[in-house]
């Protein structure tokens, strides 16, 4: 009988609640059945608290960082009102399904549900110590390029003489990171990893405890030498290239170094060819900046794509990541035309690239993939005034070369202006990175930002920032049971 039940449910559109262009009645419909079926309430009373229901699915569905508050005040209920709604809202599984099938659903599957089951969010929330759910190692002492937009101060380095002991710290912190999650960490920077002579090493190293590790990488150095002189690279679990352009010139203009493009690209058919020799499973794929009214070059990334899968069309490339860069607006926002164009391009990109690259994952993010499902999207905008002096340690840390922890993903970065204040502490040989967090959680007043420092945060610590002042903005208004409107545990 429950299972009829469920079906009818499901049939009807309840976990469709937050699609954009779902029949809304339908859900409505449907989701009245459900609100007498599990209070016993009237047709009248069900179809009032069903439209609130279907409300609050859309909404966060689409809005994830909405203050509890603020729903409260636009649904014109009391605290007892909405606070019987929130209970109702958790009573109906399919509810929380629709707000992860809703435009912004990749926020709250991705991000949220596993930092919330780690319980990383609460200890971040009620400044309690933890191990860190990510640890980013930054292994790379220079880089090649010289890119436009990078926050890297022009021959700032890490001496070459560091190398071997910064080595041998990041290893022993691979050692800490505790095993129950294999993506527990990954390799960026800072600087290009690939710079680093012991990279292979390192790697060999945490994928022989189990991890699956990411490495973020221009590929410039990503040579058939590199990697036949260092064979542990093929023991990642993927790698993730930058891309910088799709020819010579704009290859050029933006990381000042000519030839460029064409040595990627033959470092990535390379590696393509190597690794169906080898049929190693490590993945590649793309990380794509979308710069300002250039939407339209998507689809020649995906000729470009398709055109490095002619060296392995057994084994093409496995991903791409898509993100639109917002950093010269004030606001985040995109005018009408932007906004039209960009959707446009996105439908486009995602429609030629399902017939020329099938099989290809493609990542748009939540803001983007809200955009190309016909949402605004709310972009986050965290300014020195919502940055927490506190950061996120128990989320995430960044360890450079010299074991200096960082707390935010774009400040590791040697001699960048600002940037050291943003050390939590430093793993040495008698202190580990489980005590620098400690100390800095229990001890540290935290760090006063200043304009500018939100240059500091990727859109992950930005994301992660948003959530964490929702969930206290939430407590200070009185909804701690409810906080953060869904959570993952
Ligand atoms: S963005 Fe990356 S590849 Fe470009 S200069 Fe900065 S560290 Fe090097």
């Amino acid at each position: 009988m429950n299972t009829t039940r469920t079906a009818t449910a499901q049939e009807a559109g309840v976990a469709d609640a937050a699609r954009p262009d779902v029949d809304r009645r339908a859900v409505v419909r449907a989701l009245s059945s459900e609100v007498s079926r599990v209070t016993g309430a009237g047709d009248g009373d069900a179809d009032v608290q069903a439209a609130r229901l279907a409300d609050l699915a859309a909404h966060y569905g689409a809005h994830p960082f909405t203050p509890l508050e603020q729903t409260r005040a636009r649904l014109g209920l009391d605290r007892a009102e909405f606070a019987h709604l929130l209970d109702l809202f958790g009573r109906i599984p399919d509810l929380g399904t629709a707000v992860e099938h809703g435009p912004a659903g990749k926020y709250w599957s991705n991000t949220i549900k596993p930092l919330d089951a780690a319980g990383a969010l609460d200890a971040a929330v009620y400044r309690k110590p933890a191990f860190p759910y990510s640890v980013g190692l930054y292994p790379g002492p220079t880089c090649m390029f010289r890119c436009h937009f990078c926050v890297r101060v022009t021959g700032a380095r890490y001496e070459a003489a560091s190398v071997p002991a910064g080595n041998e710290t990041l290893a022993a912190i691979i050692d800490e990171v505790p095993t129950d999650n294999p993506k527990a960490m990954y390799m960026s920077g800072g600087l290009e990893p690939l710079t680093n002579p012991g990279l292979g090493e390192l790697v060999s190293h945490a994928a022989g405890r189990g991890f699956d590790l990411t490495v973020y990488t221009n590929a410039f150095a990503l040579t058939e030498q590199t990697l036949n002189r260092q064979p542990g690279l093929w023991e990642l679990g993927a790698i993730r290239t930058s891309l910088y352009g799709l020819n010579n010139d704009e290859y050029e203009t933006t990381t000042g170094k000519r030839g460029a493009f064409e040595r990627v690209k033959k470092n990535l058919q390379g590696f393509l060819r190597m690794r169906a020799e080898r049929d190693a499973p490590i993945r590649l794929g793309f990380n794509h900046i979308i710069l300002p009214g250039r939407a339209d070059r998507l689809t020649d990334l995906v000729d470009f794509i398709a055109e490095l899968n002619e060296s392995s069309p057994q084994r093409p490339l496995d991903f791409v990541t898509v993100r639109e860069d917002y950093s010269g607006r004030d606001d985040g926002r995109l005018s009408d035309s932007e906004r039209n164009e960009l959707r446009e391009g996105l439908v486009r990109f995602v429609d030629y690239a399902a017939e020329r690259t099938p099989g290809m994952h493609i990542d748009l993010g939540y803001a983007l993939e809200s955009l190309r499902r016909g949402v605004d999207a709310e972009l986050l905008r965290i300014r020195p005034e919502t940055m927490r002096p506190t950061a996120h340690p128990q989320v995430a840390v960044q360890i450079d070369l010299l074991g200096d922890v960082y707390l935010y993903r774009e400040a590791g970065f040697p001699e960048l202006e600002g940037a050291t204040r943003y050390i939590a502490g430093r793993v040495t040989p008698s202190t580990s990175l489980r005590e620098v967090v400690e100390n800095f959680v229990l001890e540290n007043e935290g760090v006063q930002p200043r304009p500018g420092d939100e240059y500091f945060l990727d859109g992950f610590d930005q994301s992660v920032t948003a959530r964490l002042n929702q969930l206290e903005r939430d407590i200070a208004d009185g909804w701690e049971d409810h906080r953060g409107f869904l959570r993952g545990r």
